[in-house]
């Protein structure tokens, strides 16, 4: 029934893997049919491969519209690795140079041509773009970063909105969108200003299952907590600071303490900054602390820690700039310190803003990171749902679900606290309150007399950390006001009334720190952790020969299953995921010879590969992204054939979804699908015939039950079976 049978075995070839992520096929499917897409995905949910696959099955050459120069040499270095004939052509090569690429496309050497949009567009470009269409031809527009065309993205470049020119001059010719931007308004801008045409659509979910999200309290020991979790953590990191001065200052305090760190931030010099980048890149340094305009057009799938040593400015940023750990899928944490002297710093930008919308959207945005920062409930469902997806919680891999914060009663804290505010009038902050509480001597409260409140020093016995936890609290659960001056002066309202009147209770979630040891939590065996490091300085080796980036030569993830199988054969070697034809030519044999070495010296046999390394059963696996997106349809009352439409997939790929989504034990009722006593039936034939091909259960049962209606219970009766 799949259209492209042949699919997978193209994928394997060129690209060395033997799935396709979710949502891949379906778009490469579309693509291979002419269609014009939008493709939304997660950075790392592996868009490329979208286009570049068709691009390399179709006839032509596919123009790849790229915004970064840095960005687009580290693509066409990894394709040139697989084999693959793509170049690039933009400001940085020479005249010379130029022309002998131009040859190439025209002599039909080339497959994908990436291009920046100034280039594309230039009055000596067009012309040629003529004469490739009437060579070897144009077989698609792959417009990446596609959210650049919006002034609504963050990240607008007006030579974008040239690339409509496109559609009047080569109406024959497909566009294929990609971005990562998340919001809805950006995603309709792109389709008008690109004037696609009847888009196919596919958009991933934006969960990212192998990232652990943390909010830790940036407390006195911050420092020590971030060094340990340098420490601590085998690969790249990331460290994101506000300022240029707070980098620089980071960076030395992690040089003396023998991190292998370097900066990066706009004040450094260019080449400063290149040269930086390119270290990080290629492993030669393990942490890079940064502003945040590190990190937009840089590929590097193995970072496996992003930490946030300041508050980001609004959740999109964060989602993106944490989302740079972990393409690669493999397990990475994401860390946020949490500082409530952030928060002042940035009210007070805020309030230096003039125009009152700005103002207003800023402390919106504020508000949001702070629902996310001080939220008790599960991390992915407060980012997720930010972007309008729904996630049902208890995602096992964020601190707030892992170690739930224990919730105490502290209605008397709370009656105490918020009569200080009345008593005080209800015209100062909360810095003052705690100081009136905690019975302080400053001018101020001498200036107030308000030493002389009944509520004055009746605080003591809690720390000042305590009662700001409560403060923050009570604001957070709508039980307190604060002014959106920039001054923070506290207001009461109902409900605050309602505690002191002792009509409602307060609880609070009090934080636990989840200790720096907690890290790393995945077993591997030692051997298999020892030849991987060998595995990996190899890598180093002939990535420094071949003055390239470590991942471009094998991926983490491809090293991890080298380590698992020690293959020693050729035959056997070819089976790892990421090993494709032209890589099994070019790196075989030495990864070979590092791998039997290791074995003989250790006395280790190689390990038999499983047939099939995509999962035959699906037990106790989270559910794909794709599947998520279905899952949130259904649930928001679709019917499998609205949610074909909308999502421009077959009802029976939708199916396939439930089925799959009832089999990893999420909450689905198929009642209005399938009819009770129907279940019953199929659930009797399953139980008689077990589980063997579906047309077997089709024949027993009849005409009047649908595959689908197989399909769904089948899912059920797995789930129960498998426990
Ligand atoms: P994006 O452009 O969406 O950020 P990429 O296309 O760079 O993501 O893909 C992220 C990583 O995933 C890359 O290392 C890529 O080679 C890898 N990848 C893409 N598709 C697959 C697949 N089907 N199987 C395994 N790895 C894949
Ligand atoms: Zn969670």
């Amino acid at each position: 029934m799949s259209l492209y049978p042949q699919l997978e075995s193209s994928l394997k070839h060129h690209f060395g893997y033997d799935t396709f992520r979710p949502g891949q096929r379906e778009v490469i499917t579309a693509a291979l049919q002419n269609q014009d897409l939008l493709v939304v995905m997660p950075t790392g949910g592996g868009k490329s491969l979208c286009f570049q696959l068709p691009a390399l099955m179709k006839s032509g050459v596919t123009i790849v519209v790229s915004p970064l120069i840095a960005l687009m040499q580290d693509q066409v270095d990894a394709l040139r690795r697989n084999g693959i004939a793509a170049t690039f052509l933009n400001s940085s090569l020479s005249g010379e140079k130029v022309r002998s690429r131009e040859q190439a496309v025209l002599a039909g050497k080339v497959k994908l041509l990436y291009v920046a949009p100034e280039r594309l567009m230039s009055e000596r470009f067009l012309p040629f773009l003529d004469l490739v269409h009437h060579h070897g031809g144009i077989s698609a527009f792959a417009i990446d970063e596609a959210h650049c065309v919006s002034e609504w993205g963050h990240d607008f470049r007006p030579e974008y909105r040239q690339l409509s020119k496109l559609r009047g001059k080569y109406p024959q010719v497909p566009t294929w969108a990609l971005t990562a931007t998340a919001t809805e308004r950006v995603r309709t801008d792109i389709i008008q200003q690109l004037q696609l045409r009847q888009p196919s659509i596919h958009i991933a979910s934006f969960n990212r299952p192998n990232l652990y999200y943390q909010v830790r309290p940036k407390t006195q020991y911050a420092y020590t907590e971030l060094l340990e979790l340098l420490r601590s953590t085998d690969g790249a990191c990331i460290v994101y600071c506000l300022t240029r001065k707070q980098v620089d200052e980071l960076t030395l305090k992690l040089k003396h303490n023998k991190i292998s760190v370097l900066p990066y931030h706009a004040g450094l010099s260019d080449t400063e900054r290149s040269q930086n980048q390119t270290s990080f890149i290629r492993d030669d340094v393990r942490v890079m602390v940064a502003t945040i305009a590190f990190g937009m057009g840089i590929d590097k799938p193995d970072v496996r820690h992003v930490i946030h040593f300041n508050l980001p400015r609004n959740l999109e940023s964060y989602y993106q700039e944490s989302g740079r750990a972990g393409r690669d899928r493999e397990p990475s944490r994401c860390t946020l310190f949490f500082g409530l002297s952030d928060i002042k710093t940035i009210e007070w930008s805020i309030s230096q803003k003039t125009d009152p919308q700005e103002q207003m959207v800023a402390r919106q945005q504020l508000r949001q990171v702070l629902d996310y920062a001080e939220g008790t409930s599960c991390r992915r469902t407060i980012q997720l749902g930010y972007f309008g997806e729904r996630f049902p919680g208890n995602c096992g891999n964020c601190d707030n679900c892992r170690y739930p914060k224990p919730v105490q009663d502290w209605t008397t804290e709370a009656m105490k606290f918020l009569s200080c505010v009345a008593r005080s009038q209800e015209r100062f902050g909360m810095g003052h309150i705690i100081d009136i509480l905690r019975g302080a001597k400053t001018e101020k409260i001498k200036q107030h007399k308000h030493d002389q409140l009944s509520t004055y020093g009746i605080g003591k016995d809690r720390k000042v950390d305590d009662w700001r936890l409560l403060g923050r609290s009570l604001l957070h659960q709508g039980l307190l006001e604060q002014s959106t001056d920039g001054y923070g002066v506290l207001k009461l309202n109902a409900q605050s009334w309602e505690v002191m009147r002792r009509q409602r209770q307060v609880l609070i979630a009090v934080p636990t720190v989840e200790r720096v040891s907690n890290i790393n939590p995945q077993e591997k065996s030692a051997e298999a952790e020892m030849l991987f490091q060998r595995l990996r300085t190899l890598r180093k080796q002939l990535a420094d020969l071949q003055g390239v980036a470590p991942f471009v030569i094998f991926t983490d993830t491809t090293l991890k299953a080298m380590s698992q199988y020690r293959p020693q054969t050729r035959e056997s070697f070819a089976k790892i995921s990421g090993v494709g034809t032209h890589k099994l030519t070019e790196y075989g044999d030495v990864f070979i010879k590092e791998i039997t070495a290791f074995c003989q010296e250790h006395n280790l046999p190689s390990v038999d590969m499983p047939s099939t390394p995509s999962s035959t059963s699906n037990r106790g696996k989270t559910p794909s992204g794709t599947e998520l997106v279905t899952l949130n349809l259904y649930q928001q009352g679709l019917s499998i054939q609205d949610i074909a439409i909308k999502r421009n997939l077959s009802g029976r790929t939708i199916v396939n979804h439930l089925a799959s989504l009832l089999e990893k034990n999420q909450e689905l009722n198929i009642n209005q699908i399938v009819a009770e006593n129907k279940q019953q039936k199929i659930w009797q034939v399953l139980d008689t015939l077990g589980d063997v091909a579906l047309t077997p259960i089709k024949d027993y049962l009849g005409a009047d039950y649908s595959y689908d209606e197989i399909l769904l219970v089948r899912g059920v009766w797995r789930r129960k079976k498998g426990n």
